[in-house]
């Protein structure tokens, strides 16, 4: 364990990733002390309970004083509020960062919402589960996982020198950092996460009011695929909400291109074009195993899920 990459850190929203970027950092030895703020009573009981921050409170300016780095890990709609809150007392060069699903809105909001003298670094690990809560968070969350950064377009020292360091310390919790522009990050992850999960609340809110296929046999024959689309359809609300509103235009522009493949596929179906299937099956395997090779999921059937206990089985993907 080296040198922590920062003294104080506040996290303002302690659920699944907030907590998971707790317990990842005290094992990293990345921080030396943690201050918590959460807007809920239930999840204040729960940290206390847990124990891996130093403090727990409601009030956000509370936790982000004298901090060095102060974490956003609310979701992306209330990230502006939470930011005006804690923005105050916010010390001098204090690095302030995100894990938000969606960077062009929640870079804005913190941007008007924090005062000159901090450094604003959006940031947005692509790990995650469908769980949420602080007793949902695991250390190894973010370990050969990517965190995407979309720093400001500041090209002063101090600031270079404040991205740096916030890559460092998602090096030392075993991420992989790599730099993008938001807007492009947003278009990015319309395609990898964003339209999954339409599909996935579509299909099995399609699937729930299908007449002629009751509700108990969509349970009892789930195995066929639709049992993976239950585990992405159970992901937070909330989140999802507001990820959707606040990414509209790209999750709108792949949603347009996909519909147009999906309206050649049932084309190809139509008229018994097999070719055309099995080119794009054969693909599409093609990008499962490379995703595999890339060590971004397991191989093992149903990956690997029926290999652990549930309590020791973190289904984590991208998010
Ligand atoms: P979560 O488990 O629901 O936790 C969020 C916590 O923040 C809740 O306890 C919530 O309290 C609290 N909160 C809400 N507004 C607040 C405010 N203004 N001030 C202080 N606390 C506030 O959420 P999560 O899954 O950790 O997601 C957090 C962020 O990470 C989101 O922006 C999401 O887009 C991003 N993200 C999530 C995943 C994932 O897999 N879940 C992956 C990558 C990134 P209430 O319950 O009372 O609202």
């Amino acid at each position: 364990m080296s040198a922590p990459v920062y003294g104080k850190m506040a996290v303002i929203g302690c659920g699944l990733i907030g907590a998971s970027v707790i317990l990842a950092a005290r094992a990293a030895g990345a921080v030396s002390e943690v201050a918590v703020a959460d807007a809920s009573p239930q999840a204040r009981e729960r940290i206390a309970a847990l124990g891996f921050a130093d403090s727990v409170t409601a009030d956000p300016a509370d936790a982000a004083r004298d901090a060095d780095l102060v974490v956003f890990a609310v979701p992306v709609l209330a990230m502006g509020e939470a930011a005006r809150a804690a923005g105050p007392a916010l010390k001098p060069g204090a690095t302030v960062t995100d894990v938000g699903s969606v960077k062009g809105a929640v870079g804005e909001a913190l941007a008007a919402a924090l005062p000159d003298g901090c450094f604003v670094v959006p940031g947005h690990p692509i790990a995650g589960t469908e769980q949420s809560g602080p007793d949902a968070g695991f250390a190894e969350l973010f370990q050969n996982r990517w965190v995407i950064l979309t720093p400001q377009a500041r090209a002063d020292a101090p600031y270079q020198a404040a991205v740096e360091r916030l890559t460092a310390f998602w090096t030392a919790l075993g991420s992989n950092v790599e730099l993008m522009d938001d807007r492009h990050h947003d278009l990015v992850l319309a395609v990898t996460s964003h339209l999954p999960h339409l599909i996935a609340y579509n299909i099995v809110g399609t699937a729930a009011d299908l007449e002629g296929v009751t509700q108990g046999e969509v349970m009892k024959y789930s195995a066929g695929g639709f049992r993976d689309f239950t585990r992405i359809a159970a992901s937070d609300p909330t989140m999802w909400r507001d990820v959707f509103l606040t990414n509209k235009d790209a999750v709108l522009e792949v949603l347009g291109r996909f519909t147009e493949d999906l309206q050649a596929l049932s084309r190809a179906i139509r008229w018994g074009e097999g070719d055309k299937l099995f080119e794009l099956f054969s693909r599409t395997r093609q990008i499962r195993r490379g995703i595999i090779a890339a060590g971004q999921e397991s191989a093992a059937p149903n990956f690997g899920r029926d290999l652990r206990p549930a309590a020791e089985t973190p289904d984590t993907k991208p998010q």
